[in-house]
């Protein structure tokens, strides 16, 4: 399968190629060729598969043509060794818990599929040469530094370089990608979040710099990352089914950088029966304000208690531009809206744990009121839960008034010793950092 970029402004690539580079030359996202559909046979059955098994399906579909099929089942099963449990909230809202991963964000899940696919590629040779490395950059606020950085541990021909801002993560997010060592770096640069997504920009930027070295981005917009993230969909619908519940099934994304809801309109694109999508932002609204208007006026985030999805530019909006060749009416009609304040967002913490007892993080808490306010009737709901709620605990606890217990995934993390390299925020001395890589 070849990929083009959103741009059209630079050749096609291999699927090799559009997950070295991450971004295409003309700036472009990657986006496949074709999205190729699945047969009717598997939706019939696909409530007696595992999540693995259906996982490997999709993937077989995108990647089976560069991928040996044994080594794809590898890097699958790999990659998808936890739970991701549904689970019913009302009799029409269930959440699908995708936090159960290594660093208990969902983005463990594109983290370690793309870094075993990056893995098998350096290994293979075709592009890189034996002692090259692939370096990886990325900019984080908090959970993608962590999945990613996890993620990669120990792969390989792949150098990790976490930037993250001083002083504006948590203790521990900060211990989950500066205490790994061997392949994972972590730059503590004296700024914000934008400016550690600013160098990472003009290292991409930079010519010169990328001829001698292979620099590849982590983030949502690099294929590898985002379109694993379309398992999560049929698995729901799967689990959906087997409650003989799937007929109108709607799916809610808490959504910064809209990967993966992304993920989720290729999935309904290849044939999973999903009615219809909910976009749930926090009070950066810029996609709600596009599906109010048809106009996409991208502004500077706000912060807000689910900082993940503080994004007043989400990076995949092109994605969806040009998976409805740009058209108004069809994206509206397939994805709905609706945004939360912070208050708003901890009233519903607080509502669905007194009344249900089931405690939300502040994205999740997004998700499960967008659905209460706009399911219809006949519709099922499912929200992605997108973080565990012990990783928000200075929000979370003060709402419940109650203390959370930490997961020990998390408490371990929390024994480590911190090492990063400090590092100022001009794009100088990130360079002179670079050029001394190999
Ligand atoms: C990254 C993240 C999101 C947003 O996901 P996108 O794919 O960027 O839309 C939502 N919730 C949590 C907890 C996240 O870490």
């Amino acid at each position: 399968m070849k990929y083009y970029s959103t741009n059209k402004k630079s050749p096609e690539v291999s699927l090799e190629q559009a997950v070295i580079q991450g971004l295409a030359s003309d700036k472009g996202l990657f986006m496949p060729e074709e999205i190729p559909s699945l047969p009717a046979k598997f939706f019939e059955s696909i409530e007696q598969l595992t999540f693995q098994e259906i996982a490997f399906e999709v993937s077989l579909a995108f990647f089976g043509d560069e991928i040996p099929e044994n080594k794809l089942k590898e890097i699958v099963y790999d990659t998808l060794n936890f739970d991701v449990p549904l689970v019913r909230i009302t009799s029409q809202i269930s959440a699908l818990e995708l936090f159960h991963g290594p660093t208990l964000a969902f983005k463990d899940v594109g983290a370690r599929f793309m870094a075993r696919l990056l893995g098998y590629f350096t290994q293979r040779q075709s592009v890189v040469d034996e002692d090259q490395n692939i370096h990886v950059l990325v900019a984080t606020s908090g959970d993608t530094g962590s999945a990613v950085a996890n993620g990669f541990l120990g792969v390989r021909g792949v150098k990790v370089h976490v930037l993250y801002p001083k002083g504006k993560v948590s203790e521990i997010q900060e211990k989950q990608f500066t205490t790994l060592g061997e392949n994972i770096t972590a730059l503590e640069v004296d700024g914000t979040f934008d400016d550690c997504q600013a160098l990472v920009k003009s290292a991409f930027m930079d010519e010169e710099l990328n001829e001698g070295l292979f620099l590849t981005s982590a983030n949502s917009i690099n294929v590898a990352r985002f379109l694993p993230q379309s398992f999560y969909y049929f698995y729901a619908y799967a689990q959906l089914k087997k409650e003989g519940k799937s007929d109108s099934m709607v799916v809610c994304v808490p959504s910064g950088n809209f990967g993966n809801l992304t993920a989720g309109l290729f999935a309904k694109k290849m044939g999973l029966p999903i009615k219809g999508f909910i976009a749930a932002n926090n009070r950066n609204d810029v996609f709600y304000q596009y599906l109010k208007t048809g106009e996409y006026i991208p502004r500077p985030s706000v912060t807000t208690v689910a900082n993940a999805m503080d994004v007043g530019d989400p990076s995949n909006f092109d994605r969806i531009l040009d998976l409805y060749g740009d058209n108004y009416e069809e994206i509206s009609s397939e994805i709905k809206g609706a945004f939360y304040l912070d208050d708003e967002i901890k009233n519903t913490i607080l509502k669905v744990w007194n009344e249900y007892n089931y405690l939300l993080d502040p994205h999740g808490a997004c998700g499960y009121q967008a659905l209460v306010d706009l399911l219809k009737e006949d519709e099922q709901g499912v929200f992605l839960e997108t973080a565990h709620p012990a990783k928000f605990l200075e929000t979370v606890e003060p709402i419940i008034e109650e203390k959370i217990e930490v997961p020990d995934k998390l408490q371990s993390f929390m024994k480590g010793e911190k090492q990063s390299l400090s590092m100022d925020k001009e794009y100088k001395s990130f360079r002179t950092y670079l050029l001394a890589l190999e």
